[in-house]
């Protein structure tokens, strides 16, 4: 059996790219402080958290339909997890209840 000899240097690169990865996938779930706002997408506005597009002439307004989505899709302080654990113990509940 052969062992296979750690170059430390190369062990050191790898480290580095794996600490680099590890930092990106912080930032990249990190819950966005930032308030949800509306991004203009040609003829229609998307939401900044989703990507959710309200057409144009969206009804009754673009402003109203915008808050609406905000209170179905991102209520404050409630987390995409947190909602999809609810979810879950919905179906749950559902399926004991048989
Ligand atoms: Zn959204």
């Amino acid at each position: 059996m052969a062992q296979k000899k750690i170059d430390p240097k190369e062990q050191a690169r790898k480290d580095r790219i794996a600490a680099a990865k590890m930092k990106q996938m912080a930032e990249a779930t990190k819950p966005s402080r930032r308030e949800p706002h509306l991004i203009a997408d040609g003829n229609q506005q998307r939401c900044s958290v989703c990507g959710y597009p309200f057409p144009a002439d969206v009804h009754p307004s673009m402003s109203v339909a915008f808050a609406a989505h905000l209170r179905k899709a991102h209520q404050p302080g409630q987390t995409t997890e947190d909602s999809n654990q609810a979810a879950l113990r919905i179906v749950r509940e559902a399926t004991e209840n048989k």
